[in-house]
């Protein structure tokens, strides 16, 4: 059976190794620092042998180099970004061969975050769950910061990956859960999912807990980038934008400069 297992780095990232429960073969996903991941690996008697990326920012990049100096791994990451040694660029619909754990991933172009930004999915099957890798584009409580994208792209995206099953466990790259639930509290402050979860969520990080993954139908019940479509969202936006809102992706605009202005 697959298993994922979270390497923390820098303050708040994930660099998810995932393997067997079986095998040594580990990939990785978004190396921003190597010296976590050589340490925590050794340990366990676990060899890398494959790199996936989602995008091109050095949080996500930074240890590549040192990785594949160490263990001279392939890198799999988006094509139409500069990501350092990378052997196979992916786009939408390429498939990802682990032959280690006897699956394959789906590639979902989700630009926003940055302009070529991807995701890997991994669909139910004989050795483990579904399982999204979205990197910095959907986050557990909330969605990455447009800093390349537009907003009718980050929405497109989101709406893809909504599209997805509710038993989708979602592995973003960072601990950003109870900062976005908080905002998601202001938005949507009669919705007792968020208020639930919020207060679920504060209880694990006072323990030092990790709250990702998540499952993505939580996701689609708290989170406020995949809820354009929810009567009490839809009129605290319009409120904050001081008119009324009729396009998705202008909902999702406003609820992301509305964040934007709080963090
Ligand atoms: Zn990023
Ligand atoms: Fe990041």
């Amino acid at each position: 059976m697959l298993t994922v297992q979270g390497i923390p780095a820098f303050d708040d990232n994930y660099i998810w190794c995932i393997g067997t429960d079986s095998g040594t073969y580990t990939a990785l996903v978004d190396p921003g620092d190597a010296e976590p991941v050589i340490a925590a690996l050794h340990a366990q008697g676990l060899t890398p042998r494959a790199i996936l990326v989602t995008h091109h920012h050095p949080d996500h990049t930074g240890g590549i180099d040192q990785l594949v100096a160490h263990y001279g791994l392939p890198v799999f990451g988006p094509a139409h970004e500069n990501i350092p040694h990378r052997s196979h660029p992916l786009g939408e619909g390429d498939t990802v061969e682990l032959p280690g754990l006897g699956t394959r991933l789906r590639v979902m172009d989700v630009p926003g975050h940055t302009r070529g930004h991807i995701a890997f999915y991994h669909a139910a099957d004989a050795v483990g769950p579904a399982m999204l890798f979205s990197g910095d584009t959907l986050f557990t409580g909330g969605c990455g910061r447009l800093f390349e994208g537009t907003p009718a792209q980050m929405q497109d995206a989101l709406q893809r990956i909504r599209a997805l099953p509710d038993d989708t466990q979602v592995y973003c790259a960072h601990e950003y859960t109870e900062a976005n639930l908080a905002f998601a509290h202001i938005a949507e402050p009669h919705n007792s999912a968020i208020t639930e979860r919020l207060a679920a969520v504060r209880a694990a990080r006072r323990q030092g807990l990790p709250t990702v993954p998540a499952p993505l139908g939580l996701e689609k019940a708290t989170n406020p980038f995949l809820r354009w479509d929810a009567p009490e969202l839809l009129r605290s936006a319009e409120a904050f934008a001081g008119r009324p809102l009729t396009e998705p992706a202008e909902i999702f605009a406003v609820v992301r400069h509305w964040k934007d202005t709080l963090d």
